[in-house]
């Protein structure tokens, strides 16, 4: 009987990255991704800047189709699978079964739906076929209400700005992607925002969406023509806990990005992990985190490596001209100092945990090397690095 190979759930950014890294790391037995959505991988950051400009689908798939014919990876686009068989090692596809020696869980997130009146009215920002559908709603000007001011809503509301809509942000806390940046990050964005004309509600929830706009918890309305829903996500790990594996915030993975089957691994934005600075449970949903997430578990399964996951997180989000870049990772409870123009530090209990650049490559790639070096980087010393 042929060998069930690694079988990858979610055929998204990482459950990609995984397929190339064990042919990369020389695995020859049968790989096989899986995914929901129809056509070829693609990459979802362009979805909320420049595809909206200029809706070029063509330019988003990660590889062309003569790939997986070349790396005899087998890909089965537009297939939802719908349970786990921890005990045969088979997913099951409706009646069809497909077995696997590994498994490989990269079932991504999916929109977070506020208990909001009306909230079906609302469009959302997740898929190619949710962009295509915005790209539409953006033909003819129109009066627009952003639910959530983290990356995406305030991306999208950068793009609607340029095309020349009025565009309303609306955000249930006191700041800008509060859960994500520095305060003053925050403030920066928020200036930037607004000199743009967006207008921003901030710390005040929606409460409704009606066909003339957004009714906010203080009894404001914000009239808008259509409503983009980006309030965070969630994790798609129901698969997951039905099959009896350890969930929480997304799907359980210890250091080796293993869940608590050691036949199954998972990554990307449905896992959570320890960090590996602070050994704090956290899940990332970047492109970085996807990716090296599933080198680490290609080189496992193909290589028997076993070292545990050590990368740095690092991230950016385009918002109109203005380019943001974190190095490293920081929690709720820290403190922040701006190093330079455009440039600020944020540290906690352990030393400098992350580095926050606008428009500053340069100075973002100089503080991830010292991030990544591990020295214990105080604020001298990153002045130092980052004015030299
Ligand atoms: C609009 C937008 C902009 C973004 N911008 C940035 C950015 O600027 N920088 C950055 O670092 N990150 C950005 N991200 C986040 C980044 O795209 C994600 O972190 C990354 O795609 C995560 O990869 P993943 O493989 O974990 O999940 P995904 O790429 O989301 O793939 C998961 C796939 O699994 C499929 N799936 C789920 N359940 C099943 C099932 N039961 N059966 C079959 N298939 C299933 C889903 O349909 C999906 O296709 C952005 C995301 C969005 C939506």
């Amino acid at each position: 009987m042929s060998q069930p190979g690694v079988l990858i759930l979610g055929a998204g950014q990482g459950g990609l990255q995984a397929a190339i890294s064990l042919r990369q790391n020389g695995y020859a037995g049968p790989v096989t991704l899986v995914g929901a959505e129809p056509g070829l991988p693609y990459q979802r950051p362009p979805l909320s800047k420049a595809y909206l400009l200029e809706g070029k689908a063509e330019a988003l798939a990660l590889r062309p189709e003569s790939f997986f014919t070349s790396k005899a990876i087998t890909l089965r686009p537009g297939t939802w699978v719908d349970a786990i068989d921890r005990a045969a090692r088979q997913i099951r596809i409706g009646s069809e079964m497909l077995p696997y020696d590994h498994l490989i869980l990269a079932t991504g997130t999916r929109n977070l739906r506020p208990p909001i009146a009306g909230l079906e009215r609302a469009l959302d920002l997740r898929t190619l076929a949710d962009a295509a559908a915005l790209r539409m709603a953006l033909a003819d000007p129109q009066r627009i209400a952003v639910i959530g001011g983290g990356f995406i809503g305030l991306e999208f509301a950068a793009v609607a700005r340029k095309l020349g809509h009025e565009v309303s942000v609306i955000e249930a806390a006191p700041r800008l992607m509060a859960r994500a940046v520095s305060p003053a990050m925050s403030r920066h964005f928020e200036h930037w925002h607004r000199a743009q004309g967006v207008a921003l509600h901030l710390g005040q929830p929606a409460v409704a969406v009606d066909e003339g706009g957004v009714t906010l918890a203080d009894g404001t309305h914000v009239a808008a023509g259509f409503v983009l829903l980006a309030a965070g996500v969630r994790p798609n790990s129901e698969l997951a806990e039905a099959a009896g594996l350890a969930t929480g915030n997304g799907v359980t993975v210890d250091a080796g990005l293993r869940t608590s089957d050691p036949a199954i691994f998972a990554l990307g934005d449905c896992a959570c992990f320890p960090d590996p600075r602070t050994g704090a449970p956290v899940r990332l949903e970047s492109v970085q985190a996807a990716t090296d997430h599933a080198r680490l578990i290609a080189a496992r399964i193909a290589k028997g490596e076993t070292a545990d996951y050590a990368a740095l997180p690092w991230f950016w989000s385009d918002q109109g001209d203005q380019k943001l870049q974190i190095a490293g990772l920081a929690g709720p409870e820290t403190t922040e100092e701006v190093v330079a123009e455009g440039v600020v530090a944020r540290f906690d209990a352990l030393g400098l945990a992350a580095v926050e650049t606008v428009n500053n490559a340069r100075a973002h790639m100089k503080a991830r090397r010292m991030l990544a070096s591990g020295s214990a980087a105080g604020l001298a010393a990153l002045e130092e690095l980052i004015a030299a």
